[in-house]
C-alpha cells in the first residue's frame, strides 16, 4: 500500500494498533517467564514457517540498506517489521533528512581522525568518556570509506532525487576535533526529490507525489519504496510481525528469529545470519527507567516513531550480546504531551520537535523559573553543542535533592503565540499525525498542554499548581527573570548567557504562555556492542556467530554526535552488515 492510501486510515486507530503491537512484543520477549529458559537452552523449530538466507529485523533505513547490499551480494533476504505496511512510519522516515556528505577532496586520514573522535574521543587527549577503544580504529576506517558513497548510494535507488541538494557541503560540527579542516567533513541537508520546491506546503510529507517529498520522507521512500518494492521485488518484506527471540544454536550461533504474525508465532530460518536493525528504545519503559538519567519515564521525551520499544536490544541481551553506552541518546528538551493508549497509561509523554526553543518573545526556566543556559544552544547549527543539551537539563540540584529542570518551562507571550506554531508541523510526531496541532496553538492551549495566564504573577501559579512542578515555581523569581531579559532584549545583549542576538526578543505582551520541555529528543543510541563488521560482540568482546546489527540499535557514536550522522549510520553501518552477513556459508 503506498501514501496515497495512508489519507484513509485515522490516525488516532494507527496509534492504537501500533501501540498494541509495540506492547504486546515487549509483555511477550519481556515478561515471559520462558524467556531465561530460553536463553539457556534455545528453542529450535522442527519445522520453519518461513527462511531466506539473511533475515533482516525492522525496515528503517538501517534495515532497508542491509537488505539492499546483502540481496546485492546474491543473498535471499527477509525482511520483518512489527508496523503495519500502510502506516508504517519508522524514525528514519519521520526524521529530517540530513546526512552527511564529505568532499572527495578531503583528506582520507584526516577522516579518520575526525570521525574517531566523533564516535569515541579515544584520539582526544582531554576527552572523559565515550569508551569503545575495542572497535573504534577499525570502525572510524570502516565508516570513513562508507560515507563516501552514502551519496551515490541513494541516488543508485532514486534517481529522481536532487542531485544538487545532496552535494557535498555545509560545516562539520567539531573545530576542535582532530583532521576538521583537512577531512572536509560536511553534512548536506537531504532535501528530497526534484520537484521538492513544488510541493503543496498544505499537504502532510508522507500524501506528498513521490517527485515532491522531501526529509526523511524521500529518504525513506528512496530506500523502501524504490531500492526494495520497484528495484529489488525479490526481497520479501513481512509487515505486521514483530520480531520476538533468536533462535541460537547451544554453542551461540544465531540460526533463526521467532516472530509473530496474524496472531500466531512463526519460526523464521535464517540460513546464514540475521541483521538486527529495530531502532533504540525510546518508548521501552523498563529500558527508559533501567538506562536513563533522572525520572527516565515521565522525566524524558522521544518524538520518533512510537514502535521503537528496544526489542532488538532485548534480543540481543537474551542472545548473551554486551551493551555498550546504552544511555547515550541525542537529546536536547522538547515539549511533551500524556497522549494516547497505552503510552499514557504507562506513564509515557509522546514528545515533538519545538519550533520555538531559541525565537524572540521566549526564555526556559527551571522548576524555580530561573534561566539556566543560552537558549539558542538547543538549535544552533553552528556551534557544536546542541545534542548535548539534555545534558544540562538532567543537572541535578544537590543541594536541593532535586532535578531542577526536569520538566523545564518555556515561557512565552502572546506575539510568538500567534505568530508561529510553537512545535515543527512537517516531521516528527506532529507532522505524522501521532499528536493533533493547530497553527494558532490554540488546540494545546485549550487542552492544558499549554498554560495561559493574564500575568506573569498567574502564570507561575498555574505552573505551581502542576504536580510535576512539585510547588518549586517562584512568581518573584519568574517576574525577575523576565525582566531581566527583557532588558537583555533592550540592550541587545545577554549578559547572563550571551544568548544570540537575533534570537532575542522581550517577553512583554499578555497573555502569557508555559509549555513544558522535557530532556529528549530524536532517538536513543546506545544498545548492543558491536564491531567494524557490525558483528554483534558477547561480554568477552567475541563476535555472536552469524548475528549483525546496524543503526540506532548499535549507533557508532558513542562520544557526541553531528546532526546527519544517524542516517548515514544507517547506510554505512546497513550495508557493512548485509554485505557481512551475505558472505557467510549457510549452516543448513
Ligand atoms: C523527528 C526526527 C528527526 C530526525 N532527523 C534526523 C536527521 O535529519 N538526520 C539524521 O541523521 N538523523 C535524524 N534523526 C534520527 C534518525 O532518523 C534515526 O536515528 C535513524 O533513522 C534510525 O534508523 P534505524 O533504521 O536504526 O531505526 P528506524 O528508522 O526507527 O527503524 C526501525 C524499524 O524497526 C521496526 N521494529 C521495531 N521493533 C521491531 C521488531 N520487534 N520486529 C520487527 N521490526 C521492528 C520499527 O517499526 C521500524 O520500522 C531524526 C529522528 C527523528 C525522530
Amino acid at each position: 500500500m503506498h501514501a496515497s492510501d495512508e489519507k484513509r486510515i485515522s490516525r488516532r486507530s494507527f496509534i492504537k494498533g501500533s501501540a498494541i503491537g509495540a506492547a504486546g512484543v515487549f509483555a511477550g520477549s519481556m515478561l515471559s517467564p520462558g524467556a531465561k529458559a530460553q536463553q539457556a537452552d534455545p528453542r529450535i523449530p522442527q519445522k520453519w514457517d518461513y527462511e531466506a538466507d539473511v533475515v533482516v529485523l525492522g525496515l528503517g533505513g538501517a534495515g532497508a540498506s542491509a537488505a539492499i547490499e546483502a540481496h546485492d551480494s546474491g543473498a535471499s533476504v527477509l525482511v520483518l517489521e512489527k508496523q503495519a505496511e500502510a502506516t508504517h512510519f519508522s524514525n528514519t522516515r519521520m526524521s529530517g533528512g540530513v546526512f552527511h556528505n564529505p568532499d572527495p577532496a578531503g583528506d582520507r586520514k584526516a577522516l579518520v581522525e575526525y570521525v574517531k573522535a566523533m564516535m569515541c574521543g579515544k584520539n582526544i587527549p582531554w576527552k572523559l568518556e565515550g569508551e569503545q577503544p575495542h572497535v573504534s580504529d577499525a570502525m572510524a576506517e570502516m565508516y570513513a570509506e562508507g560515507v563516501m558513497e552514502v551519496a551515490d548510494f541513494l541516488l543508485a535507488q532514486a534517481p529522481d532525487l536532487d542531485r544538487k541538494g545532496m552535494a557535498p557541503g555545509g560545516k562539520a560540527s567539531f573545530p576542535m576535533f582532530p583532521g576538521f579542516e583537512e577531512a572536509k567533513y560536511g553534512r548536506t541537508v537531504f532535501c528530497g526529490y526534484k520537484d521538492l520546491a513544488k510541493a503543496d506546503p498544505n499537504l502532510p510529507l508522507y500524501e506528498r507525489p513521490r517527485l515532491t517529498k522531501g526529509s526523511g520522507e524521500a529518504f525513506h521512500w528512496a530506500l523502501v519504496e524504490e531500492g526494495i518494492k520497484t528495484k529489488r521485488p525479490g526481497i520479501k518484506i513481512l509487515y505486521e510481525t514483530p520480531a520476538k527471540s533468536l533462535v541460537q544454536r547451544p554453542n551461540g550461533e544465531v540460526i533463526g528469529v521467532i516472530a509473530t504474525k496474524d496472531g500466531r508465532e512463526v519460526a523464521v530460518k535464517a540460513k546464514k545470519a540475521v541483521v538486527l536493525a529495530t531502532g533504540g528504545f525510546e518508548y521501552s519503559v523498563p529500558m527508559r527507567r533501567a538506562f536513563l538519567e533522572g525520572p527516565g519515564v515521565k522525566g524524558w521525551c522521544y518524538y520518533g516513531a512510537l514502535a521503537n520499544t528496544g526489542d532488538g536490544i532485548l534480543m540481543g541481551i537474551v542472545a548473551g550480546a554486551a551493551l555498550s553506552k546504552v544511555a547515550k541518546s541525542a537529546s536536547r528538551i522538547e515539549p511533551a504531551f500524556p497522549y494516547g493508549e497505552p503510552w499514557e497509561k504507562l506513564g509515557l509523554k509522546i514528545g515533538t520537535m519545538s519550533a520555538a526553543t531559541s525565537v524572540p518573545h521566549s526564555v526556559i526556566v527551571d522548576n524555580f523559573g530561573e534561566r539556566y543556559a543560552d537558549e539558542h544552544i538547543i538549535t544552533d547549527s553552528t556551534r557544536p553543542y546542541r545534542y548535548q543539551f539534555y545534558k544540562e537539563a538532567v543537572k541535578y540540584d544537590m543541594l536541593n535533592m532535586v532535578y531542577s529542570r526536569v520538566p523545564s518551562w518555556l515561557i512565552f507571550d502572546e506575539t510568538l503565540r500567534a505568530e508561529r506554531p510553537v512545535v515543527n508541523m512537517n516531521i516528527s510526531t506532529v507532522g505524522y499525525g501521532f499528536l493533533p496541532w493547530s497553527r494558532d496553538n490554540m488546540d494545546a492551549i485549550n487542552r492544558g498542554w499549554i498554560l495561559r495566564a493574564d500575568s506573569l504573577e498567574e502564570l507561575a501559579q498555574k505552573i505551581q499548581a502542576d504536580p510535576e512542578n512539585r510547588q518549586l515555581m517562584d512568581a518573584d523569581r519568574l517576574a525577575e527573570t523576565v525582566r531581566r531579559f527583557n532588558s537583555y532584549c533592550a540592550l541587545g545583549k545577554d549578559e547572563q548567557f550571551n544568548r544570540t542576538p537575533s534570537t532575542m526578543g522581550p517577553v512583554e505582551k499578555p497573555p502569557f504562555y508555559a509549555m513544558k520541555m522535557y530532556p529528549g529528543g530524536p532517538n536513543t543510541k546506545g544498545g548492543l556492542d558491536a564491531n567494524a563488521d557490525r558483528s554483534v560482540l558477547d561480554w568477552n568482546g567475541n563476535p555472536i556467530p552469524r548475528l549483525f546489527a546496524a543503526g540506532e540499535i548499535a549507533s557508532v557514536f558513542k562520544f557526541t554526535y553531528q546532526a546527519g550522522g544517524n542516517l548515514t549510520e544507517c547506510i554505512v553501518c546497513g550495508r557493512q552488515a548485509g554485505r557481512n552477513a551475505a558472505k557467510l556459508a549457510p549452516w543448513g
